[in-house]
């Protein structure tokens, strides 16, 4: 037996992994992979495997792999200090220059970064942050918090909650009371009463929806709206045109705060610092965590605005120190670990390759797939691309899901060596690979993806 084999075996009797059939994995019936190595926009497993990463694991890493520098800077800074609280005032030196990077970056109106762990740890700071503001304002009875089904914001209790995807509800009794759902922006599955809209019609028609959602509620209950400034996991689905402007009017006209959850856009991702500089956001808190640190060390944050951040100071004012921390908040492996990353994300212009080569990916993506007999949308921005497959796409039908026609081209990808990822709602294929890859290596990628899907074809047909 195989090293790899026997490393799977072992794996299966101890793990319990994410989005996984739990008992055909631990029995033995569905595909492990140990992945030991990785170089730029390559990983390999432990039978010295090679695959491109088209997702950047789980879009995360954006500087590619194996970068010496990270792990130096890493090494460095454990020798020194590896971890020390941040409560009670308490700093390190990565911490404080990390913070001033960051704000730095998110530009003008944002005051101060929080630290955590995952995406999901910061969407829960969010959630008390955006309640404490309220209470301090003396309004408790503004709670609610409206996010968008397809929207991804985490795995928790409450993050789960504001992540609108059936799989992350069912069977969790989710969402928790102070959820609410509305409309995706998703032009391509608008409703037989849209069929006709313009995509500005159609974001009108979402910021009407959120409109009347606010008011069947009441808007002295409504809190905050959260969203991705590109829908990410719900299916790698640009704003339709206009669509931010319209939601930002409805929601400063019910004086309901913005959160954007810039965890996969943010750090370069879609050719812009920020997917709110990109698409003319203007939050009152953001969500960071993937391109932070390209997963060199698990570090999340959430950056508040200056207009929230005043409030916040008032309610210590009134209450004493504020009642939320993680012991490992501003951990200085992580901040180490996020310098060096934006060091080379700056150094290496990663963001304008993500502007520059995103398009060439953008547009060999249409040139492949623009009038394929199973593709309905070829879509996506900077380094964030999707194809979505119909049965009929001038009449854009759903294949039937037991076909399950996403799964099997993801692993008919996977069978040349490519790993990209069959979205969890819908026959939807994303791409998001590090933002260090090159047009050539673009080319390959479409090149590997374009016979996985002509071969599932051929067995539909
Ligand atoms: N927010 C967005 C937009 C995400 O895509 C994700 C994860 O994919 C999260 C939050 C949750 O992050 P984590 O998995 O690190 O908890």
């Amino acid at each position: 037996m195989s090293l790899h084999q026997e490393l799977i075996d072992r794996d299966r009797q101890v793990t319990f992994h994410a989005s996984t059939h739990l008992r055909d994995f631990a029995h033995g019936d569905a595909p492990g992979r140990v992945i030991s190595g990785g170089k730029g926009i390559n990983i390999v497993d432990k039978d010295g495997r090679e695959f491109i990463d088209g997702f950047a694991g789980l879009y995360c890493v954006n500087i590619g792999y194996g970068r010496t520098e990270v792990a130096e800077a890493i090494y460095r800074q454990a020798l020194e200090l590896s971890y020390y609280h941040t409560y009670v005032g308490h700093s390190n030196e990565p911490q404080i220059a990390l913070s001033e990077k960051i704000l730095e970056l998110a530009g003008p109106g944002m005051s101060k970064v929080y630290y955590g762990m995952s995406g999901s740890d910061a969407n829960e700071t969010q959630l008390k942050i955006v309640r404490y503001y309220n209470n301090v304002l003396g309004r408790p009875q503004k709670k609610k918090v409206i996010s968008r089904m397809r929207g991804y914001h985490g795995s928790g209790i409450a993050s789960g909650s504001l992540t609108g995807l059936k799989a992350f509800h069912d069977h969790f009794d989710l969402p928790i009371e102070t959820i609410r759902h509305t409309k995706a922006p998703y032009y391509y599955h608008r409703g037989a009463d849209q069929e006709g809209m313009s995509e500005r019609e159609f974001s009108k028609y979402c910021a009407q929806k959120l409109e009347e959602m606010i008011l069947a509620e009441g808007p002295e209950t409504v809190a905050a709206f959260i969203g991705e400034p590109v829908l990410g996991t719900g299916g790698i689905v640009p704003p339709p045109e206009g669509y931010w402007a319209e939601i930002q009017a409805v929601l400063a006209k019910y004086d309901v705060l913005l959160i954007a959850d810039e965890v996969v856009c943010g750090f370069g991702r879609i050719g812009a610092e920020f997917g709110s500089h990109y698409y003319g956001i203007k939050p009152d808190l953001i969500t960071v965590a993937k391109g932070l640190t390209s997963a060199y060390q698990p570090l999340s944050g959430v950056i508040v605005g200056d207009r929230v951040w005043k409030v916040l100071e008032q309610g210590t004012g009134e209450y004493g120190p504020i009642g939320h921390g993680w012991t490992y908040s501003g951990h200085a492996l992580g901040c180490a670990a996020g310098l060096a990353n934006l060091e080379i994300i700056a150094r290496e212009g990663l963001t304008q390759n993500a502007a520059e080569t995103g398009a060439y990916l953008q547009q060999q993506m249409q040139a492949a797939f623009g009038d394929h007999p199973i593709v309905g949308q070829v879509r996506g921005v900077g380094m964030l691309a999707a194809l979505e497959f119909s049965a009929s796409p001038a009449k854009r039908e759903h294949f039937d899901p037991s076909l399950k026609v996403g799964p099997r081209i993801a692993i008919a990808a996977l069978e040349e060596n490519l790993i990209v990822r069959a979205m969890p709602q819908g026959d939807i294929l994303g791409f998001a690979p590090p933002l260090v890859i090159t047009r050539d290596e673009v080319d390959e990628v479409v090149a590997r993806a374009k016979r996985a899907v002509d071969r599932v074809t051929d067995e539909l047909v």
